[in-house]
């Protein structure tokens, strides 16, 4: 165990988001203790499952078009720092109606910020990418700068990164409590009481309950994933297949091509069972698999072979489902990174820097108001 006992800034929370901020405060040269109640890469939270989504045409908004050009850059920088490819790039389609959510936010994303986007017909996804067999009411946009990130190497990089410019990170050791009197913080543990400047809160779906003083309007979600061993391994590479989200009648889904040993990844992104990072129920059941493997036989015959593996994740919903990244509403040396809303990870590098910024410079140099804790006004105590 570390002897420090005081720093300029506490992380509380190593997952994604809190690896990224340690990394990008201790390259500042702040001193920082890290603490996490599980082991480095865990899967209690919601950074692992070996895959996540980015991409730069976002439906959400144009708002977190700067963010993302940021976050490329910086998730190139990690590679080049840490020697391990993290990005691939292989496309993202979205998919829906051509009124659909989707299909008219990336668009207008794309148009605001002068993106290279693809408008593709039913028939052109067929011939494009015969993975997906569209019917003609379904139309996509390609964003050829979509594709995927590996969160558990991302995460380990970051931490790697904190490590190597002086962060102490401390896992297996829950922040059982913390305070701010206005000049200096605390963060009490089982075993001690350490003091800094500033705290920054990257508690992912525990952080309903870990930023006390604030009741942060977050709602947890359960979320299942399956891999499918497909029956065309070859029609779903990734060189063949982008990664996809598709709005269809059936709802809002995401996934991922074949790679080697995982199969087709698919996950539901509209509706979850509201739960606890405490109480979350495990096991996946027949039905829940029943109802990714229909999605994939309707618009990607031959992607649902065997099952290979299941996974159980959490979102942590805002109500507008756009991100918190801001001060504590109480304490102003107590800043917090929550309500990633399920579509965080691709943005762990820069809301590590945006946060080491909240922390240290006490504003951001990327516009994030529109991620601010007042526009829950009506929700604060
Ligand atoms: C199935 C699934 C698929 C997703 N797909 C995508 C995608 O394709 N693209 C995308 O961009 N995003 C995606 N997301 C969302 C993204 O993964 C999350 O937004 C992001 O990982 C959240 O990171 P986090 O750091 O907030 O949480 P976590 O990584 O869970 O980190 C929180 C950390 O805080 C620690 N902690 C909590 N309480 C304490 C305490 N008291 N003391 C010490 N430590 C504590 C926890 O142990 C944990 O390590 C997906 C999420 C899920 C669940």
């Amino acid at each position: 165990m570390s002897s420090v006992t005081s720093a300029d800034v506490i992380v509380l929370g190593l997952g994604g988001m809190g690896s990224a901020t340690a990394a990008h405060l201790a390259r500042r040269g702040a001193t920082v203790i890290g603490f996490d109640a599980f082991e480095p890469g865990h899967a209690n939270g919601s950074s692992h499952g070996e895959t996540r989504i980015i991409r730069k045409a976002y439906f959400e908004s144009p708002d977190y078009v700067p963010m993302l050009e940021r976050a490329y850059q910086l998730w190139h920088d990690l590679e080049a720092e840490s020697g391990q490819e993290l990005l691939t790039i292989n496309g993202a389609l979205n998919i829906g109606s051509a009124e659909s959510g989707f299909v008219t936010g990336a668009a207008r994303s794309a148009r605001e910020f002068g993106l290279n986007v693809e408008e593709l017909d039913a028939s052109d996804v067929r011939k494009r990418f015969p993975g997906f067999q569209l019917p003609e009411n379904l139309v996509a946009l390609f964003d050829p700068e979509g594709g995927f990130l590996r969160p558990e190497r991302c995460t380990a990089a970051h931490l790697e990164s904190a490590h190597q410019h002086g962060a102490t990170l401390r896992f297996n050791e829950p922040v059982l409590e913390w305070g701010s009197d206005g000049d200096s913080v605390f963060v009490r543990t089982a075993t001690e009481r350490i003091t800094a400047g500033k705290l920054v809160i990257t508690a992912g779906p525990w952080s309903k309950n870990v930023i006390a003083g604030w009741d942060a309007p977050l709602v947890v979600w359960r979320i299942v994933n399956v891999h499918f061993g497909s029956t065309a391994a070859q029609r779903f590479a990734p060189e063949n297949c982008p990664v996809f989200l598709m709005e269809v009648p059936e709802g809002h889904y995401y996934g991922f091509p074949a790679l080697p040993g995982q199969g087709v990844k698919i996950g539901r992104h509209d509706i979850g069972a509201v739960t606890t990072p405490d109480t979350i129920d495990r096991e996946v059941r027949e039905n829940e698999i029943v109802m990714l493997r229909n999605v994939l036989d309707t618009y990607m015959p031959g992607a649902s072979g065997p099952v290979l593996r299941t996974l159980t994740c959490m979102y942590t919903n805002t109500p507008d489902h756009h991100f918190v990244l801001d001060h504590h509403p109480a304490h102003d040396n107590v800043v917090v990174g929550c309500g990633f809303s399920g579509h965080g990870f691709k943005f762990a590098s820069v809301i590590g820097e945006i946060l080491s910024q909240l922390a240290l410079d006490s504003e951001s140099q990327l516009d994030i108001g529109f991620l601010a804790t007042g526009r829950f006004s009506k929700e604060l105590r």
